[in-house]
């Protein structure tokens, strides 16, 4: 398997179900959070996340962030949310994937991550030998090199089919 390749390719987060989770044996979710649950100059969740999120906790999941970004953009966002975070995670490095599978007292095999980046999510969720999807990422705003992944990403995500629910 190639090391950026995810499990399920979706859309967007919101396909992301409780019963698609149940169905892949999943109880916990780790996320990512710029570009998969909102653009990065949006700095609260809106009542998409809030609600997508309710349904997931209701049905027993449990949810993580884990992002590369500071911790006052990952805090300001999480905490409405209620939800533990990691920041500055530096994905691909699998160091916060595992703090989180522990405080989500889950195994590897339980969990998923769910990301819009090839060689920081997908990577990571490969390195870790733990369940992906990816997503198409939701907004267009970035730093030089979130742009210059992009790029290098675009002939990659031509061969990953998106899957079928
Ligand atoms: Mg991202």
């Amino acid at each position: 398997m190639k090391f950026y390749k995810p499990t399920l390719r979706l859309r967007r987060f919101t396909e992301v179900t409780a019963s698609l989770l149940h169905k892949m044996g999943v109880r916990g979710v780790i996320t990512d959070l710029d570009d998969t649950l909102a653009a990065r100059n949006c700095l609260e969740p809106d009542e998409e996340v809030k609600s997508w999120l309710k349904n997931l906790t209701a049905a027993g999941l449990r949810v993580c962030i884990v992002s590369n970004n500071n911790e006052k953009r990952v805090a300001d966002f999480a905490k409405p949310l209620g939800i533990p975070f990691f920041h500055r995670a530096a994905k691909p490095s699998k160091k916060c994937i595992f703090k989180a599978l522990d405080l989500l007292e889950i195994k590897r095999e339980e969990a998923v991550l769910l990301g819009d980046q090839l060689f920081t999510d997908m990577a990571t969720a490969n390195r870790c030998k733990i369940k992906s999807i990816l997503v198409d990422p939701v907004g267009t705003y970035g730093g030089w090199f979130v742009q210059f992944k992009r790029k290098m990403e675009i002939p990659l995500r031509k061969k990953i089919p998106y899957s079928a629910l």
